[in-house]
């Protein structure tokens, strides 16, 4: 699994940054260095520039500490970042352990009875007829005795602190932690997911937690999260939960945002939108065939999902992830482009984001990063104005350009933030104002 780590997996993040930290301070900078770039760690658990410096500035990089200080350190350093992960979650060991084969129930209001006992779900577009005792396409909703019912409200799989961009939102309260939320389930078949060990499970087949929706809130807070993220599988099939949890979050002052495939029906959208501050859709190309053959989806309900958040001036970033041979066709993405321009405006963040072979797609190359420089201009010339290389850390299409005076507003460093000039959601060069939630 890629993005959605398992709740025994949360340290991993932590952990990692400190080996790695305690080893830069042992063998040096430059090895250190060498040996990063050797191992791929320099993607996401690079120091920042700022705290190189900080560290040359007083020498300790050039330092040197015997094999039993280096422990020492690790072992320090590891409690006290283990501290607040471990007493934030809840204290009574039920409610922290998973449970496989956990179900929480709620009747959804998002159906239609049928003749026979039948219904039809109205959640997303597929609108499946389900019959008594059977479940829709996602596996998580069923009719029980003419009734339909959410069977993921309440038993999220993953629950997971990470650096909001990771999700990634790069105009959203950037460098914040956001509490991060997943049960199984998906109204998409898509064969190159990369949560598919959730996103194409039943709830009885993974391991779950029972949290019930004030204490996901409670959590959050404890975390230091600003926000909760409701993402990884496909949020929409747990509509409901996110509305439980996200009542509560807006009276703490937490934010709720999603990532999601915008598979949904008009009227459970309106009540999303009621209680979300910001989403990051999911356009997996630009042709019906592509969504039909590689998707199991449709095209046309995703781009009337995105035209409702803007209407509603939800902030809204768009993730277009490009695969070698299936939707990286110069004409259709300029098509692409062009339309995102017209409909949801030039000012819309957009994140062309790298193809790693995975689930039914292992046969297919990763995507030439050339391929993603290409879509990048193309859609610069276009006239987009915030256009991001996705998952190709290091790359300056992480970073943040003001479209009007061309200087870098956000230096990113794998998941960290550098330097940022933004100052009261405008450029601080120019005073161009940058879409999204900076405070
Ligand atoms: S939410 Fe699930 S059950 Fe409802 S229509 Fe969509 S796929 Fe079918």
């Amino acid at each position: 699994m890629d993005r959605a780590r398992l709740p025994c997996q949360r340290m991993y993040y932590p952990l990692t940054f400190l080996i790695h930290f305690n080893y830069k301070f042992y063998m040096g900078k430059v090895l250190a260095r060498s040996i990063n770039r050797a191992t791929g760690y320099l993607e996401t658990h690079t120091i920042p520039s700022g705290m190189e410096h900080a560290m040359s500035r007083q020498g300790i990089a050039n330092s040197h500490m015997t094999k039993r200080e280096f422990l020492k350190t690790c072992g320090a350093s590891f409690c006290a970042l283990c501290a607040p992960y471990l007493f934030a979650f809840p204290q009574t060991s039920q409610a922290q352990m998973a449970k496989k084969g956990l179900i929480k129930t709620k009747p959804s209001p998002y159906y239609t009875p049928l003749t026979g006992g039948d219904i039809q779900c109205e959640l997303c577009p597929r609108r499946c007829r389900i019959s008594p005792g059977n479940r829709g396409f996602c596996r998580v909703r069923e009719n029980r005795e003419g009734t339909c019912y959410s069977l993921v409200c309440g038993n999220p799989c993953v629950i997971h602190l990470d650096p909001i961009e990771k999700e990634p939102f790069f105009h959203v309260l950037p460098g914040s932690k956001s509490l991060t939320v997943s049960t199984s389930g998906c109204s998409f078949r898509c064969k190159f997911c990369e949560n598919w060990e959730i996103s194409q499970a039943f709830p009885e087949d993974v391991y779950s937690y029972d949290v019930p929706p004030e204490t996901m809130v409670k959590r959050a807070v404890q975390m230091g999260a600003r926000s909760i993220a409701y993402t990884y599988a496909e949020p929409t099939v747990f509509l409901e939960y996110i509305l439980d949890v996200s009542s509560h979050a807006n009276k703490a002052g937490i934010l709720n945002v999603i990532h999601s495939n915008g598979f949904i029906n008009p009227a459970p959208l309106r009540d999303l939108c009621g209680v979300l501050d910001a989403a990051h859709i999911d356009l997996k190309g630009f042709a019906e065939t592509f969504y039909q053959d590689l998707c199991s989806g449709n095209l046309a309900p995703v781009l009337n999902t995105m035209k409702a958040l803007r209407e509603e001036t939800i902030h809204l970033e768009i993730t277009n992830l490009v695969i070698p041979s299936k939707n990286d066709d110069m004409a259709t993405l300029r098509e692409m482009f062009l339309w995102i321009k017209a409909e949801l405006g030039a000012d819309t963040p957009l994140h062309l984001s790298r193809f790693y072979p995975r689930h039914k797609l292992k046969k297919l190359p990763s995507t030439p990063i050339s391929t993603l420089e290409k879509a990048r201009e193309a859609a610069l010339s276009c006239g987009l104005e915030y256009v991001y290389i996705g998952k190709v850390p290091g790359h300056e299409g992480w970073n943040t350009y003001c479209p009007q005076c061309g200087n870098m507003i956000i230096q990113r460093t794998g998941y960290m933030i550098g330097e940022m000039y933004i100052t009261e959601g405008r450029c601080a060069y120019c005073g161009n104002p940058v879409p999204g939630i900076w405070a």
